[in-house]
């Protein structure tokens, strides 16, 4: 809760925390876990719900081409935005 208000007041603390494409990723803050789906091609940033989650693991399930070389790209998962 307190984490919640700290947010508020000085922003979020946001780290990626998976990349589906290079446009394509979800953000976590390490603060209040609070997470957000982010597409630059849309300038799409919204709050993270099962929905979103569930697109994507069905997504991943059809290895979706967006997903190809996510492996390769694991290191951008501890970038700072
Ligand atoms: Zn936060």
């Amino acid at each position: 809760m307190l984490t919640k208000i700290i947010c508020k007041i000085f922003g979020h603390k946001y780290r990626v925390s998976k990349v589906f494409s290079p446009y394509e990723r979800k953000v976590t803050c390490d603060r209040c876990n609070q997470a957000w789906g982010m597409n630059d091609s849309i300038r799409m940033f919204i709050p993270w719900d099962g929905e979103l989650e569930s697109m994507h693991s069905f997504l991943d399930s059809l290895d979706h081409p967006l997903s190809m070389d996510r492996e390769a790209r694991g290191v951008e998962g501890t970038r700072t935005v």
